[in-house]
């Protein structure tokens, strides 16, 4: 099979991969990348903190609750009339009244340390909202500048394509085929000649004489390691 026209083909395709990298490797493109994460992590960061402050909640209603319960029963023993009761149930009363008072205190301590842990989880709320906003502002000016970058290199990315189009009628279908589609995996360049008439010329894997000995039959050979196409370089 010729596969010189195919040649001639990735030698204009090189231009438009040289023309994409280009896109691809923009400042702009690498800051987007990183400014979606960032926005990302404080999204999850945010849904986070918004369960563990709907948690921190529940547990202030519940000691609210139990506190409340605590005074009530405070008050109705400050209430009550101690002169009627013998020496021991004095005795069990006041054990009982440290008790709730003890209670009291534990109880005030821990609804405390909760209002300053929803205070420290707000906050940090409001940090990561205020990161997720500048990352998304970021973004979205990023964004504008690689399409900026974008449409001054169309023209020469739509000449190099419709030259192309023109090249690829000269090309066997199925070698164009499947051509296209390792280009699409990102691979470039996609035929490589045979090395030393035994190495792949991209990657140098060795390659197996039986092997070696198709491409005179079918042109081309597809490196096991590096899916690219192999070609018998004309001495
Ligand atoms: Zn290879």
């Amino acid at each position: 099979m010729n596969i010189e026209n195919l040649l001639k083909y990735q030698k204009l395709d090189e231009e438009l991969y040289r023309v994409e990298q280009k896109l691809v490797n923009s400042p702009y493109k690498k800051k987007a990348t990183e400014l979606a994460n960032i926005a990302k992590k404080s999204q999850t960061k945010s849904t986070e903190l918004e369960t563990e402050a709907e948690k921190l909640i529940s547990e202030i209603e519940d000691l609210k609750q139990k506190f409340s319960i605590n005074k009530a029963k405070m008050d109705e023993m400050l209430n009550c009339d101690i002169s009627s009761l013998t020496l021991d149930d004095i005795e069990k009363f006041n054990v009982l009244k440290a008790k709730i008072i003890s209670n009291l205190n534990i109880l005030e301590k821990m609804l405390q340390k909760s209002a300053e842990n929803i205070n420290l989880i707000l906050a940090d709320f409001n940090r990561t909202i205020k990161t997720f906003n500048e990352a998304k502002s970021q973004y979205s000016n990023c964004k504008q500048k690689i399409d900026e970058e974008s449409k001054i290199y169309e023209p020469e990315k739509n000449r190099i394509s419709k030259e192309l189009k023109s090249l690829e009628k000269d090309v066997d279908v199925t070698l164009m085929n499947e051509y296209k589609k390792k280009r699409q995996d990102n691979i470039f360049p996609v035929i490589v000649p045979l090395e030393n008439g035994t190495f792949c010329g991209r990657c140098r894997m060795e390659l197996p004489k039986v092997a070696i000995s198709r491409i005179k039959d079918t042109g081309v050979i597809t490196c096991e390691h590096c899916k690219r196409f192999i070609y018998m370089p004309t001495k």
